[in-house]
């Protein structure tokens, strides 16, 4: 049929490019491909660079080579590190009159999963790395390779130097397929590509005009042409995020005053006097930084940053009691209706929000300042009571979720807000009570707190609207923690050496990923945020993702629970806890459990955060490469809290090769640092600042957001332009602005700013 087929434009869903059919758009739209434009921002995620090829018999060792040939033999080797090989003999190579050439190359790879599916003895491959000697043959070590397709005479003929795009692919829609398509569509759509920048701006630093970029990070000439084409389309993303901190921050310089408290020494005190223990150096640290934020007009908005068990609590507690205990300067206690100032702790969870509430209760016996708990599950009559005590001011203290943001909740005199687990919450929830309104039209001082520790610098730009602390230090007496990975065939071994260990009075944390047969998927991508809280008034963000294809059965906590205790641990008290319990029902396993009348506790990722039971030493974590990097961390997290030796079992089967990844960082890294490091390579920075939906442009430059100049280059522009034109009113920015709210509407606002 000669189509009378539309032109394509960049919003074009992508069933109407060539060369894609309905099942082709299907399968497009499972790696989130969906319109042409996400086609053309399908970015290859490495690229085969093939040298001109040469016959073995030439190839010398410390070189770098290109070859072809037959595997004779393949063999998977299951030693530590894991080892595929394979014997690929160039037949060329083998001449009557030479009878000595070597003709075979030995392949190795370490580390690399699922090479047994991919290559077989008899086939045809191309393989380019660099030459070594193996006893006396060739080697190559980790090398690139291609399965090249006989009956294609193209791909079988060509052996000259080529770069070639590999594409994040899927079962279905491999990377050659990909290319295909993205090739055959790339010419008509690349006109259609708009540039943000004037060409001389982007020259002066080097990169390429947009819709240069986006032709050559497909096809490029050079390996060169392929970084600059990268280098160019990151700088615009980057652009893009450091123009939105600079309207932030511009927004926070003209916002409303916050009320100052000076925390005196006599304040200081009575606060430490509370404390079960002492201070370490860093908390003391970032305390002596809150009291100088605090007595500022300026609101504080300082992001506290602490790897897990670091003690985060202890200092969110401390600027609490400080805003309770302390008048302002022009509220004097000579005001005889003074009622002090009211402070809010935020948590992303209930279970958390509960136990920060039990640990301010104890701390508090006795003493006058009044502390309360609202949650979802906090309803009828005693929701009214604490409202009415929130907003006359009888209330001083208030810990809850996210029900603090409802409308209904107004404050008397709100003068700090702690957001603990900040990284859970969605960034409208974030600022949003962040710029509550109180009665008196003043702004409160913010506190956020995470446990996802990233690098200084690159805090200061994906957080660049707040002022950065670091918790670097452990409490005192705190031992590394066992971590192993085992395969789910070893079940029966862990839950009977399990057994042993709580005959000794260990008590443990049995993870899985779901409540029972109904209970939603875990997604280690959007790590499913509050997704087992009962509905709160401010929804979740949500993303927009394929569905996922059919899972395997899980085992689910419910299952669990009753398998363990008729079983392995039929000695043992297995209690069970997750999402869908009420609140009371929780609470009453939690505290067993802290009172040591449960030994092992099955649970969903309801204990993800926050919950502190330092006599439970043991982890066990199942489909463990069901979940998120950051999400396990912050799982092993719950142990290691005492001083004795404590372990983490990851129960995983190897299923995809960023799962395996996943498992493997836990494994290697006890560090926070390393492990959110790790996290964004794989996740990209969307999940930091909260930019859900530019998650999947994020992931395409995880890798340049630790490169030294370009995210220092893009922010100084960015700023420079915010600082020059802060609405973005001159017409020479105006595709920019459109650009800018496009992306961000949801979190800054170029309007009504002073
Ligand atoms: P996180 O930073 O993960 O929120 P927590 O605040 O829950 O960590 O603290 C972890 C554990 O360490 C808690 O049991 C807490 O009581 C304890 N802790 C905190 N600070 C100290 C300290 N300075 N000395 C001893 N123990 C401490
Ligand atoms: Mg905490």
């Amino acid at each position: 049929m000669v189509s009378a087929r539309p032109p394509l434009t960049l919003s074009t869903p992508v069933n109407y490019a060539k060369s894609v059919g309905e099942i082709r758009a299907l399968q497009l739209a499972a790696l989130s491909i969906k319109t042409c434009n996400d086609l053309l921002g399908h970015f290859p995620r490495d690229y085969l660079h093939y040298a001109d090829e040469a016959p073995v018999a030439l190839i010398r060792v410390g070189e770098m080579a290109t070859i072809r040939g037959t595997l004779l033999q393949t063999r998977l080797i299951r030693t530590r590190p894991r080892r595929f090989e394979a014997l690929l003999e160039d037949p060329a190579s083998r001449t009557p009159d030479n009878r000595d050439a070597r003709t075979r190359c030995v392949l190795t790879w370490f580390n690399a999963f699922g090479m047994e599916n991919k290559l077989q003895p008899g086939m045809l491959i191309r393989v380019a790395g660099k030459v070594t000697a193996y006893r006396d043959r060739f080697q190559m070590v980790n090398p690139q390779f291609e399965v090249l397709d006989e009956s294609d005479p193209e791909h079988a003929a060509s052996r000259s130097a080529r770069i070639e795009p590999i594409y994040p692919a899927s079962v279905e829609l491999t990377t050659q397929i990909l290319a295909r398509i993205i090739d055959k569509n790339l010419d008509e759509l690349l006109p259609q590509v708009d540039e943000w920048f004037p060409e001389a701006h982007l020259h002066e630093r080097n990169l390429f005009t947009r819709r240069e970029a986006f032709g050559k990070i497909h096809r490029p000439a050079t390996m060169k042409d392929a970084i600059t084409a990268k280098r160019t389309l990151a700088y615009h993303e980057f652009f893009l995020h450091q123009a939105a901190v600079a309207i932030k921050r511009f927004h926070q310089r003209h916002s409303s005053p916050a009320i100052p408290l000076r925390v005196d020494d006599r304040v200081d005190a009575r606060i430490r006097a509370l404390l079960p223990f002492d201070l370490t150096a860093a908390q003391n640290r970032v305390i002596d930084s809150i009291r100088k934020d605090l007595a500022s007009t300026k609101p504080m908005n300082r992001l506290l940053q602490g790897d897990v068990g670091s003690g985060k609590t202890v200092v969110a507690l401390y600027a609490m009691l400080a805003a309770t205990a302390t008048k302002s300067a022009d509220t004097g206690p000579q005001h005889s209706d003074f009622k002090g100032h009211q402070a809010a702790l935020m948590a992303p969870t209930e279970i958390l929000a509960e136990q920060h509430f039990i640990t301010l209760s104890k701390l508090l016996e006795g003493k006058k300042v009044q502390l309360a708990l609202l949650t979802g599950s906090v309803t009828g009559q005693d929701r009214q009571r604490i409202l009415g005590q929130l907003a006359d001011g009888s209330i001083h203290l208030i810990v809850g979720t996210h029900s603090l943001l409802s409308e209904s909740v107004q404050f008397n005199s709100l003068a700090l807000v702690v957001i603990d687990e900040q990284h859970k919450f969605g960034v409208e929830q974030r600022s949003f009570l962040r710029t509550k309104p109180t009665a008196s039209g003043i702004a409160p001082h913010t506190l956020v707190m995470t446990a996802t520790p990233i690098p200084r610098t690159l805090a200061m730009t994906a957080f660049g609207d707040l002022d950065v602390s670091v918790i670097d230090e452990l409490p005192p007496g705190r031992q590394p923690i066992f971590t192993k990975m085992t395969p789910t065939s070893n079940r029966p071994d862990v839950y009977s050496w399990l057994a042993k260990k709580l005959q000794s009075g260990d008590q443990c944390y049995i993870v899985v990923p779901a409540i029972d047969e109904e209970a939603p998927l875990l997604d280690p991508n959007t790590e499913a945020p509050l997704a087992e809280e009962p509905s709160g008034q401010s929804p979740a963000p949500t993303v927009e993702r394929p569905a996922p294809p059919a899972p395997p059965p899980l085992i689910n906590a419910v299952a669990l629970q009753r398998e363990l205790q008729s079983g392995p641990l039929k000695n043992f008290r297995v209690g069970l806890i997750h999402g869908r319990l009420s609140r009371e029902t929780r609470q009453h396993i939690m505290e067993r459990f802290r009172q040591h009348l449960i030994d092992a506790l099955v649970a969903t990722t309801v204990i993800e955060v926050g919950v502190d039971v330092p006599n439970a030493a043991i982890m066990i974590v199942e489909h463990a490469d069901r979940f998120g990097l950051s999400q396990l961390h912050q799982l092993r997290g719950r142990v290691g809290r005492g001083t004795k030796q404590s372990f983490c079992i990851l129960l995983a089967d190897q299923k995809t090769d960023d799962a395996v990844t996943r498992v493997q960082a836990m494994v290697k890294h006890a560090s926070g640092f390393k492990i959110a490091e790790e996290d964004l390579k794989l996740r990209g920075m969307g999940h930091l600042i909260g930019t859900a939906q530019s998650g999947r442009t994020d992931i395409r430059f995880a890798d340049l957001l630790f490169d030294p100049i370009l995210l220092p280059l893009s922010r100084r522009d960015a700023f420079q332009l915010i600082a020059a034109d802060p609405r973005l009113l001159d017409p020479a920015h105006a595709h920019l602005r459109s650009v800018i709210l496009q992306r961000f509407a949801d979190t800054i606002s170029l309007a009504d700013v002073g």
